[in-house]
């Protein structure tokens, strides 16, 4: 059989633990046979990071700006226990930040739907994919706790002209306060990624915030995501029968809850942080998000939502056969190599990886599937396989394509 052929090759970023084992199954069976692969391979494995000072996170991400398409492995991010175990140089910061912070894009998670793993919401048929917007806010505000009396102000002062202050309070007695802030590049850039995905994925787009309340800061999101629509999206919006609309958060959370699913979900970063564990846990597994970064600029990196399942690597180096489920990895590559031919007009490409998918969800809707699938599905007496055989079962299934 012939191999699909590739003309530019993918951003590959090897990483850690479990998910590193997974990674060279995935490819050794369900990839090389099948795809002449090209990869630039960076190893972002904690090892080699230390040994290159973690130069290689910012060359792969560098990489990925040149070809637009990545594909990423769950890496480490190092605490204190970490730099004992790996005997670290330096606690570096998590690779997802700093690929993140160069790409400047918006992470993007989506369910992968199989019958027999149902959603806790009767209604969801379809993913619903969220977009978190990851800077500011909350996570950057400067925080002061009012020990007694006293008037606590918003003070601007402008490089040039006159200040400007608010009141926030006039405290009687003890309290606290927050100043929070964010910045008009980075909420236009993650409304153009969210506006550009909604293209992307022939998905409408819900914006949520509470402008109601905040007059001013939520106000501003929203009035930004109108701007960029109708400047810039509303066209090629209404050709693809597409809708984009805003509503107030709780009028969202109960619409989102009564929906089928099958739309983009944009929220800021607290509301992006709280809805996508609470989507993600609705649709049943943590092991069955995908998770990509999408830049404003058009570059894509697909990994899987979870981490590198530490405590299932540790069975493993003692020689037993864990049972780790490999899915998001799996649709990692699929979606990096689908995107990657779409790019190139490589159509066999494209197709290869519809069917890896489908080759995937046949074999757990067939009832073969791992533990933490088998625990919760509502198939009749599944059989649970360790990584490698439910690996091996979805090759026979795509042989058979
Ligand atoms: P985790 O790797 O997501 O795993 C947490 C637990 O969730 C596992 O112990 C396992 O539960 C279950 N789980 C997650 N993925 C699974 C899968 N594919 N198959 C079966 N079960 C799965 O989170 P963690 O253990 O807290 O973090 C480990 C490391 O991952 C940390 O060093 C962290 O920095 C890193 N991390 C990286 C990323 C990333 O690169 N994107 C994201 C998050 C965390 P049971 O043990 O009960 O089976
Ligand atoms: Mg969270």
């Amino acid at each position: 059989m012939a191999k699909v052929s590739m003309t530019t090759p993918l951003v590959e970023m090897d990483g850690d633990e479990m998910t590193r084992i997974l990674w060279k199954l995935i490819k050794d069976e369900l990839i090389l046979p099948f795809v002449d692969l090209k990869t630039e391979y960076y190893d972002l494995g904690l090892k080699h990071r230390d040994e290159t000072s973690d130069q290689v996170t910012v060359d792969a991400a560098n990489a990925a700006k040149k070809y637009g398409v990545a594909v990423k492995c769950a890496t480490i991010t190092p605490n204190a226990a970490r730099m004992t175990e790996y005997d670290l140089k330096e606690m570096y910061k998590s690779p997802n930040g700093t690929i993140r912070s160069i790409l400047d894009g918006t992470v993007f998670r989506a369910p992968i739907i199989v019958k027999g793993i149902e959603p806790y919401v009767r209604s969801w048929k379809k993913p619903i994919v969220m977009a978190r917007h990851a800077y500011g806010d909350v996570y950057k505000a400067s925080e002061m706790a009012i020990p007694a009396a006293g008037s606590v102000k918003l003070v601007y002062t402008p490089s040039e002209g006159a200040e400007e202050e608010v009141l926030v309070h006039n405290f009687k007695g003890p309290g606290v306060v927050q100043g929070m802030h964010n910045l008009d590049s980075s909420i236009y850039a993650f409304a153009r990624s969210c506006f550009s995905y909604a293209v992307d994925q022939k998905m409408d787009l819900w914006f949520a915030a509470k402008d109601t309340i905040s007059k001013k800061y939520d106000q501003h999101f929203k009035l930004v995501f109108q701007e960029i629509y109708d400047n810039e999206y509303k066209a090629q919006f209404e050709e693809l029968g597409l809708k984009y609309f805003y509503t107030l958060i709780d009028d969202a959370v109960a619409r989102v809850v009564k929906s089928e699913g099958g739309f983009i979900w944009a929220l800021k970063n607290y509301d992006g942080d709280v809805m996508s564990d609470l989507v993600a846990s609705a649709f049943g597994s943590l092991a069955m998000m995908t998770s990509v970064l999408v830049s404003p600029h058009g570059y894509y990196e697909y990994e899987a939502a979870h981490g590198t399942v530490q405590r299932h690597y540790y069975r493993y180096l003692k020689g037993e056969k864990t049972s780790t489920n490999p899915m998001a990895t799996i649709f990692a590559w699929s979606g990096a190599l689908k995107k990657r031919g779409e790019l190139d007009g490589n159509a066999e490409l494209v197709s290869f990886g519809e069917k890896l998918e489908k080759a995937s969800v046949s074999v757990i809707e067939s009832g073969k599937m791992t533990g933490d699938l088998a625990s919760i599905t509502t198939i009749k007496d599944p059989v649970t396989l360790n990584s490698e055989d439910f690996i091996k079962e979805i090759r026979k299934a795509l042989e058979a394509m």
